[in-house]
């Protein structure tokens, strides 16, 4: 059985380490927001280049509190409209309407996945304020046109940097640092992934950054002095002491990936499965490695007969979900293309390679007649 993501081989290579700062938090006896998380932000914010970084409590509060952040500093009002694409995780989105601010869905580019910049000019009005990018399945969105009708129209830009951690541009500017804040998650499946809940914002906002680190600590300025209506968004110590180990092992895990990918790319020959581009600059760190074929289910099938572990990334787009009743009759020609054709393949930076020709001999020899 080869597996989707086997997440105990992924953190078993760090078990003497994880046990060794397991045993140095249990005895300082000090649990939440000590020098573990004051160490995670000040290497992560080093890591991704940006002046600040705040832990927080997951990917999806790390989104929500960038936004109440603006809206604190008055650059975001309430009902705002907020530039997002319409493919995907639901998080992204969830974060906007939580902040009590209107997403306004736009299509993807079908070979990048990653929003369209026509699609972003064509959807602006009067009240658009900002624009979410989503670096999907880790791959940088194309930030220069975005950011050339930022500037024009004067918007704010935010990354979901949740599958990006690592990805790196042109410029060797790292996701993260893209824009003028970003939200990463740190959930086990991720490239930089904690062992449970964990998140953190980036940015190089010296203000915003203050207001996040009061917000996601009850909005406390010192100690049982209260500034804002905040919440409990803190990022658990021991998440950061397992996260400054695995931090260092990130680019080796994430050229890991990206052999992963070269082989698929390469050795997958097939007319019925469209390979995911691979720029091989570093500005994709395959969170997911994405094909697109017409008759997915049967695809999906003939590789669970042949013992190999599959997923859709994601199988209902945001605005089919009964969560969003209000936009289920809206039609997104390109995402609902991306919803029904893609198949994620076993991705990971401790796949062997015999599994990695296992599955392209599979996909080489699968006839969809
Ligand atoms: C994982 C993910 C999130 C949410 O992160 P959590 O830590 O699970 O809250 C948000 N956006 C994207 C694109 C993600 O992949």
């Amino acid at each position: 059985m080869i597996k989707f993501l086997d997440l105990h081989k992924i953190n078993a290579r760090f078990e003497i380490e994880f046990r060794a700062a397991f045993k140095k938090f249990l005895d300082s006896g000090y649990y939440v927001l000590g020098n573990n998380v004051t160490q995670f932000e000040k290497s992560f914010a080093n890591y991704c280049g940006t002046q600040h970084c705040i832990g927080v409590s997951n990917g999806l509060d790390a989104l929500t509190l960038i936004l109440e952040a603006y809206k604190i500093q008055g650059k975001l009002q309430e009902g705002d409209e907020i530039i997002v694409p319409a493919n995907t995780y639901i998080a992204s989105i969830l974060g906007i309407t939580k902040a009590g601010l209107k997403p306004v869905l736009v299509e993807p580019n079908l070979e990048t996945f990653n929003i369209d910049a026509a699609a972003v000019e064509a959807a602006i009005t009067w009240k658009t304020r900002a624009i979410l990018v989503v670096h999907l399945y880790g791959q940088l969105t194309d930030m220069r046109p975005i950011q050339d009708i930022a500037k024009k129209q004067n918007l704010l830009i935010m990354e979901d940097a949740a599958q990006a951690h690592g990805a790196v541009n042109s410029e060797g500017k790292k996701a993260g640092n893209l824009s003028d804040a970003a939200g990463f998650s740190f959930y086990p499946t991720k490239n930089l992934g904690a062992l449970g809940e964990a998140g953190a914002v980036t940015t190089n906002d010296a203000e915003l950054a203050e207001i996040i680190r009061k917000l996601r600590n009850y909005g406390t300025s010192s100690k049982y002095v209260n500034q804002y209506k905040g919440v409990n968004n803190r990022l658990d110590e021991i998440q950061a002491a397992f996260l400054n180990i695995k931090l260092r092992q990130l680019d080796a895990d994430n050229e890991e990936r990206s052999d992963v990918a070269l082989r698929y790319c390469m050795g997958i020959d097939n007319p019925e499965i469209r390979l995911p581009t691979h720029p091989r600059d570093g500005s994709h760190v395959f969170h997911q490695f994405v094909i697109r074929t017409e008759n997915r289910s049967k695809l999906q099938k003939y590789l669970a007969e042949s013992e190999v572990g599959t997923l859709i990334h994601y199988e209902i787009p945001p605005h089919k979900q009964e969560a969003y009743k209000e936009w289920n009759h809206l039609h997104f020609p390109i995402t609902e293309k991306i919803h029904n054709e893609c198949l994620s393949l076993p991705i990971s930076p401790v796949m062997d390679e015999f599994d990695v020709n296992t599955i392209i001999s599979l996909l080489n020899s699968y006839s969809n007649h």
